[in-house]
């Protein structure tokens, strides 16, 4: 475990890199992850069409060490994330998926939203909250002064958890489920480095941080890995209280507020109808 770190540090120092030392140490970090994760998907392909056990020789082994991939730009480090997310079966919702649904936007955002999993219609489509939610977040957004396509917005999940597994009725992802997808989520992340992360309702907020809360928690600053976190509710609850003008619109509306106070952005004027 200890020598592709040592390669990947090594690799780094050797192209010149002058990052300073946390930079290096977190894309060595990244490195490190997406080789385990090759390797992990490659040993899970060949468990699955039968095969026990491999021999490998030392040579063999470097083989499988993936190149760094720091001089490589963001929006090619995700699409390797989202390529390796459609080929994923770490967990028991690739039987159910339609489609991944690895997250979209901005490759350098200031402004990463973090829901919890894909509905039918991200399902379908393949792209995170494009349903009714996703519209209520859509609008919200444009209502701070920015567009979808300046931010990133991504899930814990990257496939749709359903009930019983059937496909139907959509339900939270299970922490088996999660656990197993959240690498995706912190790569994206390391990628990204945004200035700020929305975490969108408890499933968000207990996959990211591990805290549990929402409603204790929500407007109060947190952090992940020295980047700060606001965590609200998640769009689908603000619709099933009602929606736009209602009382927890307006809670979330002023957590927005700060999260645009700690971007330096202006907070536009919107007065509460009573
Ligand atoms: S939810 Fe995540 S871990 Fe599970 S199969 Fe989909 S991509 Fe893989």
């Amino acid at each position: 475990m200890v020598e592709p770190t040592t390669m990947a540090l090594s690799h780094s120092q050797a192209m010149g890199n002058s990052a300073p030392g946390h930079t290096a140490v977190a894309q060595a970090r990244t490195h490190l992850r997406e080789a385990l994760e090759s390797l992990i998907q490659w040993a899970e392909d060949l468990q699955e069409c039968g095969v026990g056990h491999v021999e490998c020789d030392p040579a063999a082994l470097s083989q499988l060490v993936v190149p760094p991939t720091a001089q490589k730009r963001p929006e090619e480090r995700l699409a390797e994330i989202a390529r390796r997310i459609a080929q994923c079966r770490r967990c028991p919702l690739h039987r159910t998926r339609t489609r991944t649904v690895p997250g979209q936007g901005n490759p350098s955002p200031e402004l990463v939203f973090v829901g919890e999993g894909p509905g039918t219609e991200e399902d379908r489509q393949g792209l995170a909250f494009v349903g009714p939610a996703g519209q209520l977040l859509t609008r919200l957004i444009r209502a701070l002064g920015m567009t979808r396509e300046e931010v990133f917005i991504a899930n814990i999940v990257k496939c749709r958890p359903t009930e019983r597994n059937e496909g139907v009725r959509d339900r939270p992802p299970t922490d088996e489920e999660m656990s197993a997808c959240l690498p995706y989520l912190h790569e994206q992340l390391d990628v990204l480095r945004p200035k700020v992360i929305v975490c969108l309702g408890a499933t968000a907020l207990r996959g990211l941080l591990g805290l549990q809360g929402i409603s204790r928690l929500r407007g109060k600053w947190q952090n992940y890995r020295g980047i700060p976190v606001m965590p609200t509710y998640h769009p689908s609850y603000l619709l099933r209280a009602g929606g736009e003008g209602k009382e927890l619109y307006w809670q979330v509306w002023e957590d927005m507020c700060e999260v645009l106070r700690q971007l330096g952005r202006p907070v536009p004027e919107r007065r509460r109808r009573s």
